[in-house]
């Protein structure tokens, strides 16, 4: 992304900042929004500039499309403190990549990368006092378009605005989670957009997520649209298993999403010299690994809770229970979420380059 030419986004500042009345150590992930954000509109086939404008509401016809048939479409990204007081986008390049399959998914325009770059550095450069110094805390950037053509009939838009917004996060320490194998429900079918970030897909996983929690689960572990047999990923999660010592994930396909954090952890877990297998894994592999005690963690991985390791795998009604880290760093999951976590917060050299500096 270095290459490129650096577009002028003009700023028109907030009048009163509000960071001043944030609670920080009640922060609610999420629910704050920042004092600025980024614009831009298409409209004529072609992007006009984007531009950097005091936070708040958006005034749009409720027969914008958006509001009726799905073109919606997100990423979320974050961006952290390092311990020396600097402040960095971690990987925008390759959630520009994935936001660029998910447009093309959804038959929408995508901004130019240098716009996303620039914009997202500026936006976070103009926040940067709210990017949280507390250890595990970032501040979470949420890039997404709408389409706004004004019709109420089922097709292409023509007009779309893209905007980025942000909110701060503090450190987000999940406890082990209790996850549902789904078999009747599916998130994602073969031929579907279920490697898209779109808004359709999260919808459609509301009601099975709330079964599963009236259940006392506290998320979905999904399985594949035809047989439900094969595991694929977890909420807003992929997933790991590790199996004896080897790290193992299902492979990608149109049906999972293509997780920034899972291609940190493969990344790093070769790194580390970790035996890894991009395999599918079975409900009935899974559930002997767990009978027979070869299955030693599993843990969920994304940009909200980076790792979330899994306690409890509930398969046709039956619970499986796996030892929890002990949070002294002697699992496998515990070992990746340091080596990420030491890269971001700037205590390991980024031999990646994953840290984009504002
Ligand atoms: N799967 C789904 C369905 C998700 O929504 C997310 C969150 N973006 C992930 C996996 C993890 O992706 P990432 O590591 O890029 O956050």
């Amino acid at each position: 992304m270095d290459t490129m030419m650096t577009p002028y986004i003009p700023v028109s500042r907030a009048y009163r900042s509000r960071l001043s009345e944030v609670d920080w150590d009640n922060l609610q992930p999420g629910a704050v929004a920042t004092d600025h954000m980024l614009i831009c509109d298409y409209a004529g086939g072609r992007w006009k500039d984007a531009e950097i404008v005091p936070f708040g509401p958006f005034s749009l016809s409720p027969t914008s499309l958006v509001f009726h048939y799905g073109q919606t479409i997100f990423e979320g990204m974050k961006a952290f403190r390092t311990e020396d007081d600097r402040v960095h986008i971690f990987r925008p390049g390759k959630h520009y990549q994935r936001l660029v399959k998910t447009a093309q998914r959804l038959c929408m325009p995508v901004v130019a990368p240098e716009i996303f770059r620039e914009g997202l550095r500026r936006l976070v450069e103009l926040e940067k006092d709210w990017v949280p110094a507390q250890p595990g805390g970032a501040l979470y950037l949420r890039p997404f378009q709408i389409a706004t053509d004004t019709r109420l009939s089922v097709r292409v838009s023509d007009s779309y605005r893209f905007a980025i917004v942000c909110a701060p996060w503090g450190a987000y320490f999940p406890g082990p989670v209790k996850v549902k194998v789904e078999r009747e429900f599916t998130r994602a079918a073969k031929g579907g957009t279920g490697f898209a970030k779109c808004g359709g897909n999260y919808g459609g996983a509301l009601y099975p997520t709330e079964q599963a929690m009236a259940e006392g689960y506290d998320q979905v572990l999904w399985t594949d649209g035809i047989h439900h047999k094969y595991v694929e990923e977890s909420g807003m999660m992929n997933v790991f298993f590790v199996f004896g010592d080897k790290l193992v994930t299902p492979p990608l396909t149109d049906t999972i999403l293509d997780g920034v954090t899972r291609d940190c952890l493969l990344t790093l877990a070769a790194d580390a010299g970790i035996s890894v297998e991009v395999r599918p894994v079975s409900v009935e592999e899974l559930q002997h690994g767990l009978e027979t005690g070869v299955v030693k963690e599993a843990f969920g991985a994304g940009t909200a809770a980076v790792v979330s390791p899994i306690g409890t795998i509930g398969i046709d009604g039956k619970d499986y229970y796996l030892p929890v880290e002990d949070g002294e760093g002697h699992g496998l999951s515990q070992l990746l979420k340091n080596a990420l976590d030491d890269i971001r917060y700037g205590r390991r050299p980024d031999v990646h380059g994953w840290n984009y500096f504002v």
